[in-house]
Order: C-alpha cells, then sequence, then structure tokens
C-alpha cells in the first residue's frame, strides 16, 4: 500500500477506535484510548502490554519511563520513534495497571490485527511477557525466548517475532537492561533478511488450523487472536 493512503487508513482506524465501548469499565476508567505511534510505514512494530497511567493522560503508547529507556535502545541502533510503530496489546489502561483480562484481550485483539495489517512489518518485538505469550501463544516465560527471532504468521503476514524484556523489567533488573541492550543489537540483521518466507506446511503458518483440545483453548488465546 502507498504511504499516504497507508497513513490515511491509519487515521481513519483510529478515529473509529477512540470511542470503543467494548470493554465498558475500561471505557469508564480511561482518559483515552492509546491507540499507537509512530511510522505506518516502518519495518519495526513494538507491540508491548497495556498503556499506564502517563500513556493513558498523553494519549501515547511508551512515554513515561519504560518509553524514555525504549527511545535510548532505539538510539544504539540509530534509530528513533519516528522510524518504528508502537502500540500495545490492549489500547486502554487497566484499573491499577492490573493484568489485561481475557475478555478484555479478546474484544481489543481485532485493532491489533489490522494494525500488523496496515502497516505490514518485517520484525514484531513484544516487550515483556505478556506480548510475547500473548503472539506466540504458549506460556513459555520471557527469559527463556527472548533475543530468539521466530517466523510467525500473524494474520495473512509472515513475519519475525522477537521477543525482548519489557523496558520496566530493565529498569527493575539491572542485569535485563544488558540483555535487552544486546537482543536490541540484533535488530538491524533482522530487519535486513527481510520477512520469513514460511512454507504452507508450517505449523505457525496455519494457526487457526492447529489442533486444540478443548480443555487447552483457555490457555491458547492467540489462535483467537489472529
Ligand atoms: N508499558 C506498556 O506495556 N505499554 C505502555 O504503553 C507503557 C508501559
Amino acid at each position: 500500500m502507498a504511504a499516504e493512503s497507508r497513513a490515511s487508513a491509519e487515521r481513519a482506524m483510529r478515529a473509529e477506535v477512540i470511542g470503543c465501548q467494548r470493554c465498558l469499565a475500561l471505557a469508564e476508567g480511561r482518559t483515552q484510548v492509546v491507540f499507537g505511534s509512530g511510522s505506518v510505514d516502518a519495518q519495526l512494530m513494538f507491540v508491548g502490554e497495556a498503556p499506564g497511567a502517563t500513556e493513558d493522560r498523553e494519549g501515547l503508547p511508551f512515554i513515561g519511563a519504560s518509553g524514555k529507556l525504549l527511545d535510548q535502545l532505539l538510539a544504539t541502533i540509530a534509530m528513533s520513534r519516528d522510524d518504528v510503530y508502537i502500540t500495545n496489546a490492549l489500547k486502554c489502561r487497566p484499573p491499577d495497571n492490573r493484568d489485561p483480562r481475557k475478555d478484555e484481550i479478546a474484544n481489543c485483539s481485532e485493532y491489533l490485527r489490522r494494525q500488523v495489517d496496515l502497516v505490514e512489518p518485517t520484525v514484531v518485538v513484544t516487550l515483556g511477557n505478556f506480548a510475547t505469550k500473548l503472539l506466540r501463544g504458549d506460556e513459555t516465560g520471557i527469559t527463556e525466548v527472548h533475543g530468539q527471532p521466530e517466523p510467525l504468521m500473524l494474520g495473512g503476514l509472515g513475519v519475525w517475532l522477537f521477543p525482548v524484556f519489557h523496558p520496566a523489567a530493565a529498569l527493575y533488573r539491572r542485569p535485563n537492561l544488558e540483555l535487552l541492550r544486546e537482543d536490541f543489537a540484533k535488530l538491524p540483521e533482522l530487519i535486513k533478511a527481510g520477512r520469513p518466507g514460511l512454507p504452507a506446511e508450517s505449523p505457525c503458518a496455519a494457526p487457526a488450523e492447529v489442533e486444540v483440545a478443548d480443555a487447552d483453548v483457555d490457555e491458547r488465546p492467540q489462535l483467537d487472536l489472529f
């Protein structure tokens, strides 16, 4: 899609989502929807968990302490937030910064899917445990999977999923900062590699066809996500 049409499609989507009432409790408690920010032509897309208090107030993702660290990390790879697209799995701030609930994620997942479809990133970086578990579709923690690119089908698009520690985890625990820096250093090469070729028979190429026992469905929210 041409840059101009992408930008106007994003504006239209933003206008549609701004008044979202799908999660009444979140809609009542929020100052505003935090839809996303950055370049709609970005090759690199970041997905966090949900807006915090500062983001809720200002209407932009990752602009508090975690966001400042994200800016610094981007600078280490000669990028700025204008070069990337940043959003969250949930577009409204949960009260008291509690974890997003399954029904809220289910309500909001369509917006993230449409953002991925629109931006068509090469690499989707999940920031922290929540977004990583959600998009990878399993419970493996960030400590085990961070810094390891994984080809993944998101909607109709094959991307590199690249989990990293949440910046807040690095602010909280210094050793995580070093790991986060090391993982960011891998991004330029990954972007350069281009989108992965996903064979049709690849299990992650067709998530909707993965067999999941009924009892497992609750544990695999991503199967409904994209
Ligand atoms: N943490 C997140 O996961 N997202 C934000 O936008 C801010 C903090």
